[in-house]
């Protein structure tokens, strides 16, 4: 955190001053409350857009989303298993690489 919040925190509540400090912790506690249902509609309603990371992983480089490894056969660009198989079934990579 800022140095400048831990300051403003400071003046306006003191160490004494329980009840404000509980309503001010409530009000923060919903406000993440809203943000994380505001956060998870976004994720959950993205058209992602895969990328390959250098890492070689996919990821939506929208919303930030991991989907394992970024697969260069398959269409959605996802490498796709067949239980109980452990390789892809488009590029034929196993599940664990390094
Ligand atoms: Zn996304
Ligand atoms: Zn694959």
């Amino acid at each position: 955190m800022s140095r400048n919040i831990i300051g403003f925190m400071k003046r306006k509540f003191p160490p004494n001053i329980a009840k404000r400090r509980a309503e001010k912790i409530k009000e923060i506690d919903d406000k993440i409350r809203s943000l994380y249902i505001q956060r998870y509609y976004l994720i959950d309603t993205c058209r992602h857009n895969i990328i390959k990371t250098s890492a070689g992983d996919a990821r939506c480089d929208i919303c930030g989303t991991y989907f394992g490894w970024w697969c260069p056969k398959s269409s959605d660009h996802l490498c796709h298993y067949k239980e109980p198989d452990e390789w892809c079934i488009y590029c034929g990579q196993p599940e664990e690489r390094k």
